[in-house]
Protein backbone atom coordinates (compact mmCIF):
# COMPACT_ATOMS: atom_id res chain seq x y z
CA UNK A 1 0.00 0.00 0.00
CA UNK A 2 1.28 3.46 -0.89
CA UNK A 3 2.29 5.59 2.22
CA UNK A 4 -0.02 8.68 0.74
CA UNK A 5 -3.24 5.90 0.69
CA UNK A 6 -6.47 7.56 1.16
CA UNK A 7 -8.65 4.76 0.94
CA UNK A 8 -9.97 5.76 -2.59
CA UNK A 9 -9.49 2.88 -4.87
CA UNK A 10 -11.69 4.27 -7.29
CA UNK A 11 -9.68 6.76 -8.33
CA UNK A 12 -6.01 5.70 -7.65
CA UNK A 13 -4.18 4.84 -10.22
CA UNK A 14 -1.57 2.76 -8.49
CA UNK A 15 -1.43 -0.95 -8.76
CA UNK A 16 -1.42 -2.26 -4.84
CA UNK A 17 -2.29 -5.65 -3.51
CA UNK A 18 -4.62 -3.72 -1.24
CA UNK A 19 -6.94 -2.12 -4.05
CA UNK A 20 -10.27 -3.26 -2.98
CA UNK A 21 -12.51 -1.19 -6.20
CA UNK A 22 -11.48 -1.03 -9.95
CA UNK A 23 -10.19 2.23 -10.68
CA UNK A 24 -12.59 4.17 -12.36
CA UNK A 25 -11.95 6.18 -15.55
CA UNK A 26 -15.28 8.24 -15.44
CA UNK A 27 -14.82 12.13 -16.06
CA UNK A 28 -17.36 14.92 -14.47
CA UNK A 29 -18.89 17.26 -16.59
CA UNK A 30 -18.65 20.94 -16.02
CA UNK A 31 -20.98 22.76 -13.42
CA UNK A 32 -23.26 23.82 -16.25
CA UNK A 33 -24.38 20.77 -17.38
CA UNK A 34 -26.94 18.17 -15.60
CA UNK A 35 -27.92 15.29 -17.53
CA UNK A 36 -29.92 12.53 -16.25
CA UNK A 37 -29.50 9.49 -18.50
CA UNK A 38 -26.49 9.24 -20.82
CA UNK A 39 -27.61 6.81 -23.70
CA UNK A 40 -25.16 5.21 -26.35
CA UNK A 41 -26.40 4.13 -29.94
CA UNK A 42 -23.90 1.84 -31.32
CA UNK A 43 -23.32 -0.70 -34.19
CA UNK A 44 -20.89 -2.88 -35.13
CA UNK A 45 -20.37 -1.54 -38.67
CA UNK A 46 -21.01 2.04 -40.73
CA UNK A 47 -23.94 2.48 -42.57
CA UNK A 48 -26.49 0.42 -41.05
CA UNK A 49 -28.19 3.58 -39.59
CA UNK A 50 -26.76 3.87 -36.03
CA UNK A 51 -27.33 7.83 -36.57
CA UNK A 52 -30.86 7.48 -37.98
CA UNK A 53 -31.63 5.42 -34.96
CA UNK A 54 -30.23 8.28 -32.50
CA UNK A 55 -32.29 10.98 -34.34
CA UNK A 56 -35.59 9.31 -34.27
CA UNK A 57 -34.94 8.27 -30.30
CA UNK A 58 -33.86 11.81 -29.28
CA UNK A 59 -36.48 13.76 -31.64
CA UNK A 60 -39.28 11.25 -30.46
CA UNK A 61 -38.29 12.01 -26.61
CA UNK A 62 -38.36 15.55 -27.22
CA UNK A 63 -42.04 15.49 -28.56
CA UNK A 64 -42.94 13.95 -25.27
CA UNK A 65 -41.86 16.61 -23.15
CA UNK A 66 -38.29 15.88 -22.31
CA UNK A 67 -35.19 18.04 -22.18
CA UNK A 68 -32.57 16.16 -25.27
CA UNK A 69 -29.40 16.47 -26.60
CA UNK A 70 -27.04 14.37 -29.05
CA UNK A 71 -23.44 14.53 -28.84
CA UNK A 72 -22.17 13.31 -32.22
CA UNK A 73 -19.29 10.92 -31.14
CA UNK A 74 -18.87 9.61 -35.07
CA UNK A 75 -16.46 12.14 -35.70
CA UNK A 76 -14.73 10.96 -38.95
CA UNK A 77 -17.94 10.41 -40.15
CA UNK A 78 -20.73 12.85 -38.36
CA UNK A 79 -24.83 12.86 -39.97
CA UNK A 80 -26.30 14.48 -37.02
CA UNK A 81 -26.38 18.11 -37.93
CA UNK A 82 -27.77 17.41 -41.80
CA UNK A 83 -30.19 15.11 -40.18
CA UNK A 84 -31.55 17.94 -37.75
CA UNK A 85 -31.01 20.94 -40.61
CA UNK A 86 -28.69 22.37 -38.61
CA UNK A 87 -26.43 25.35 -40.78
CA UNK A 88 -25.31 27.43 -37.45
CA UNK A 89 -21.82 26.91 -35.90
CA UNK A 90 -21.70 26.13 -32.23
CA UNK A 91 -20.74 29.21 -30.25
CA UNK A 92 -17.72 29.45 -27.62
CA UNK A 93 -17.62 31.24 -24.54
CA UNK A 94 -15.57 31.42 -21.73
CA UNK A 95 -16.91 28.67 -19.84
CA UNK A 96 -17.36 26.29 -22.63
CA UNK A 97 -18.92 25.52 -26.02
CA UNK A 98 -23.01 26.60 -26.17
CA UNK A 99 -24.53 23.07 -28.64
CA UNK A 100 -26.35 24.63 -31.84
CA UNK A 101 -30.55 23.64 -30.93
CA UNK A 102 -32.49 22.15 -34.23
CA UNK A 103 -36.30 23.30 -34.48
CA UNK A 104 -37.71 21.06 -32.42
CA UNK A 105 -35.56 21.75 -29.42
CA UNK A 106 -32.40 19.30 -29.59
CA UNK A 107 -29.20 20.17 -28.24
CA UNK A 108 -26.45 18.68 -31.11
CA UNK A 109 -22.86 18.89 -30.14
CA UNK A 110 -21.13 17.76 -33.40
CA UNK A 111 -17.49 18.55 -35.11
CA UNK A 112 -19.22 19.16 -37.98
CA UNK A 113 -20.50 22.20 -36.06
CA UNK A 114 -17.48 23.44 -35.04
CA UNK A 115 -15.43 23.28 -38.44
CA UNK A 116 -15.20 25.80 -41.12
CA UNK A 117 -16.03 23.72 -44.22
CA UNK A 118 -18.05 20.68 -42.95
CA UNK A 119 -16.97 18.70 -46.19
CA UNK A 120 -13.18 18.97 -44.54
CA UNK A 121 -11.95 15.63 -43.83
CA UNK A 122 -10.85 14.66 -40.47
CA UNK A 123 -7.26 13.64 -40.87
CA UNK A 124 -6.88 13.01 -36.71
CA UNK A 125 -5.63 9.55 -34.81
CA UNK A 126 -7.84 7.56 -32.90
CA UNK A 127 -6.25 9.28 -28.96
CA UNK A 128 -7.07 12.54 -30.53
CA UNK A 129 -10.41 11.81 -31.63
CA UNK A 130 -10.96 9.96 -28.59
CA UNK A 131 -9.84 13.36 -26.88
CA UNK A 132 -12.85 15.30 -28.53
CA UNK A 133 -15.04 13.26 -27.99
CA UNK A 134 -13.82 13.46 -23.80
CA UNK A 135 -14.22 17.13 -24.59
CA UNK A 136 -17.47 17.28 -26.11
CA UNK A 137 -18.91 15.90 -22.88
CA UNK A 138 -16.71 17.82 -20.55
CA UNK A 139 -16.66 21.45 -22.04
CA UNK A 140 -20.21 21.62 -24.11
CA UNK A 141 -22.72 23.56 -21.76
CA UNK A 142 -25.58 21.38 -22.06
CA UNK A 143 -27.96 22.62 -19.25
CA UNK A 144 -30.12 20.51 -17.67
CA UNK A 145 -31.19 17.84 -19.37
CA UNK A 146 -32.93 14.43 -19.20
CA UNK A 147 -31.45 12.39 -22.42
CA UNK A 148 -28.41 12.71 -23.80
CA UNK A 149 -28.06 10.23 -26.29
CA UNK A 150 -24.45 9.88 -27.96
CA UNK A 151 -24.61 8.87 -31.73
CA UNK A 152 -20.77 6.64 -31.56
CA UNK A 153 -18.34 5.43 -34.36
CA UNK A 154 -19.07 1.39 -35.24
CA UNK A 155 -17.09 -0.96 -34.10
CA UNK A 156 -15.21 -1.47 -30.84
CA UNK A 157 -11.94 0.95 -31.45
CA UNK A 158 -10.90 3.67 -28.94
CA UNK A 159 -13.70 5.93 -29.20
CA UNK A 160 -16.10 3.75 -27.81
CA UNK A 161 -14.02 2.27 -25.53
CA UNK A 162 -13.19 6.10 -24.41
CA UNK A 163 -17.12 6.58 -24.16
CA UNK A 164 -18.20 3.28 -22.42
CA UNK A 165 -15.29 3.96 -19.75
CA UNK A 166 -15.12 8.07 -19.06
CA UNK A 167 -19.61 8.53 -19.73
CA UNK A 168 -21.82 7.76 -16.90
CA UNK A 169 -23.69 5.71 -19.27
CA UNK A 170 -27.41 4.66 -18.45
CA UNK A 171 -27.29 2.06 -21.37
CA UNK A 172 -26.66 1.00 -25.26
CA UNK A 173 -28.93 0.56 -27.79
CA UNK A 174 -27.54 -1.67 -30.47
CA UNK A 175 -28.70 -0.87 -33.93
CA UNK A 176 -27.54 -3.42 -36.62
CA UNK A 177 -28.82 -4.48 -40.25
CA UNK A 178 -30.13 -7.71 -40.59
CA UNK A 179 -27.32 -9.32 -42.68
CA UNK A 180 -25.44 -8.24 -39.05
CA UNK A 181 -27.60 -10.55 -36.87
CA UNK A 182 -26.49 -13.72 -38.46
CA UNK A 183 -22.53 -12.67 -38.36
CA UNK A 184 -20.85 -12.16 -34.90
CA UNK A 185 -20.95 -8.40 -35.33
CA UNK A 186 -23.57 -7.82 -32.75
CA UNK A 187 -22.42 -10.73 -30.16
CA UNK A 188 -19.18 -8.61 -29.99
CA UNK A 189 -21.24 -5.58 -29.45
CA UNK A 190 -23.32 -7.04 -26.58
CA UNK A 191 -19.97 -8.70 -24.91
CA UNK A 192 -18.15 -5.52 -24.99
CA UNK A 193 -21.27 -3.72 -23.04
CA UNK A 194 -21.26 -6.83 -20.75
CA UNK A 195 -17.53 -6.67 -20.46
CA UNK A 196 -18.12 -2.76 -19.13
CA UNK A 197 -21.21 -3.57 -16.83
CA UNK A 198 -23.12 -1.41 -19.34
CA UNK A 199 -26.99 -2.09 -19.27
CA UNK A 200 -28.16 -3.10 -22.76
CA UNK A 201 -31.15 -1.27 -23.36
CA UNK A 202 -32.49 -2.55 -26.68
CA UNK A 203 -31.60 -3.89 -29.88
CA UNK A 204 -32.61 -2.50 -33.21
CA UNK A 205 -33.19 -4.35 -36.94
CA UNK A 206 -33.05 -1.53 -39.39
CA UNK A 207 -33.63 -2.24 -42.73
CA UNK A 208 -35.90 -5.04 -41.80
CA UNK A 209 -38.33 -5.36 -44.52
CA UNK A 210 -39.64 -3.07 -47.17
CA UNK A 211 -43.20 -2.14 -46.73
CA UNK A 212 -45.24 -2.97 -50.15
CA UNK A 213 -46.32 1.07 -50.97
CA UNK A 214 -50.09 -0.82 -52.44
CA UNK A 215 -50.63 -3.23 -50.08
CA UNK A 216 -48.59 -2.79 -47.19
CA UNK A 217 -47.22 -5.95 -46.82
CA UNK A 218 -44.21 -7.11 -45.54
CA UNK A 219 -41.27 -7.96 -47.79
CA UNK A 220 -38.75 -9.64 -45.93
CA UNK A 221 -36.00 -8.43 -48.64
CA UNK A 222 -33.09 -10.06 -46.49
CA UNK A 223 -35.19 -12.64 -45.73
CA UNK A 224 -37.27 -13.87 -42.43
CA UNK A 225 -36.80 -11.44 -39.60
CA UNK A 226 -33.85 -12.52 -36.86
CA UNK A 227 -34.45 -10.45 -34.49
CA UNK A 228 -36.41 -12.12 -31.75
CA UNK A 229 -34.42 -15.21 -32.00
CA UNK A 230 -31.32 -13.09 -31.60
CA UNK A 231 -32.19 -11.03 -28.74
CA UNK A 232 -33.89 -13.85 -26.85
CA UNK A 233 -30.72 -15.54 -27.56
CA UNK A 234 -28.64 -12.75 -25.87
CA UNK A 235 -30.95 -11.97 -22.98
CA UNK A 236 -32.27 -8.41 -24.02
CA UNK A 237 -35.93 -7.90 -23.71
CA UNK A 238 -36.87 -5.09 -25.56
CA UNK A 239 -36.13 -5.12 -29.60
CA UNK A 240 -37.67 -3.47 -32.57
CA UNK A 241 -37.94 -3.45 -36.59
CA UNK A 242 -37.47 -0.66 -38.99
CA UNK A 243 -38.65 -0.76 -42.34
CA UNK A 244 -36.63 0.61 -45.09
CA UNK A 245 -38.62 3.87 -46.27
CA UNK A 246 -37.30 6.14 -49.06
CA UNK A 247 -39.45 9.01 -47.28
CA UNK A 248 -37.13 8.56 -43.60
CA UNK A 249 -33.55 8.57 -46.56
CA UNK A 250 -35.19 11.53 -47.69
CA UNK A 251 -35.86 12.99 -44.54
CA UNK A 252 -32.38 12.45 -43.03
CA UNK A 253 -30.61 13.89 -46.06
CA UNK A 254 -33.06 17.31 -46.16
CA UNK A 255 -33.09 17.93 -42.73
CA UNK A 256 -36.21 17.18 -41.97
CA UNK A 257 -36.02 13.94 -39.21
CA UNK A 258 -37.95 15.72 -36.32
CA UNK A 259 -41.13 15.60 -38.86
CA UNK A 260 -40.97 12.07 -39.80
CA UNK A 261 -43.33 10.07 -37.94
CA UNK A 262 -41.69 6.91 -36.92
CA UNK A 263 -43.70 4.25 -34.38
CA UNK A 264 -41.59 1.92 -34.77
CA UNK A 265 -39.08 2.77 -31.67
CA UNK A 266 -41.65 3.11 -29.03
CA UNK A 267 -40.81 -0.37 -27.15
CA UNK A 268 -37.44 0.88 -26.83
CA UNK A 269 -38.41 4.74 -25.96
CA UNK A 270 -40.83 2.79 -23.07
CA UNK A 271 -37.36 0.99 -22.23
CA UNK A 272 -35.39 4.34 -22.05
CA UNK A 273 -37.82 5.51 -19.45
CA UNK A 274 -37.23 2.45 -17.11
CA UNK A 275 -33.69 3.01 -17.73
P1 LIG B 1 -24.73 4.92 -39.66
O1 LIG B 1 -24.92 5.98 -38.63
O2 LIG B 1 -24.91 3.54 -39.11
O3 LIG B 1 -23.47 5.05 -40.46
P2 LIG B 1 -26.91 6.27 -41.05
O4 LIG B 1 -27.95 6.39 -40.01
O5 LIG B 1 -26.08 7.48 -41.36
O6 LIG B 1 -25.93 5.04 -40.72
O7 LIG B 1 -27.60 5.70 -42.36
C1 LIG B 1 -26.89 5.54 -43.58
C2 LIG B 1 -27.78 5.97 -44.74
O8 LIG B 1 -28.86 5.07 -44.88
C3 LIG B 1 -28.38 7.37 -44.54
O9 LIG B 1 -28.42 8.04 -45.77
C4 LIG B 1 -29.80 7.08 -44.05
O10 LIG B 1 -30.70 8.08 -44.41
C5 LIG B 1 -30.11 5.76 -44.78
N1 LIG B 1 -31.03 4.92 -44.02
C6 LIG B 1 -30.78 4.36 -42.81
N2 LIG B 1 -31.83 3.63 -42.42
C7 LIG B 1 -32.78 3.71 -43.39
C8 LIG B 1 -34.10 3.16 -43.55
N3 LIG B 1 -34.63 2.38 -42.64
N4 LIG B 1 -34.77 3.47 -44.68
C9 LIG B 1 -34.18 4.26 -45.62
N5 LIG B 1 -32.97 4.80 -45.52
C10 LIG B 1 -32.25 4.53 -44.42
Amino acid sequence: MSENCNNQCSTCGQDCGERKEAQSFLVETNDYSHVGKVIAVVSGKGGVGKSLVTSLLAAQMKKQGKTVGIMDADITGPSIPRAFGIKDKVFGTEQGALPCISDGGVKIMSLNLLMEDEEDPVVWRGPVIAGAVKQFWTDTLWGDLDYLFVDMPPGTGDVPLTVFQSLPLAGIVIVTSPQELVSMIVAKAVRMARMMNIPIIGLVENMSYLACPDCGKEIAVFGESKIAKVAEDFGIETFARIPIDPQMAKACDEGEIEKTKAPFLDSVIERLKEA
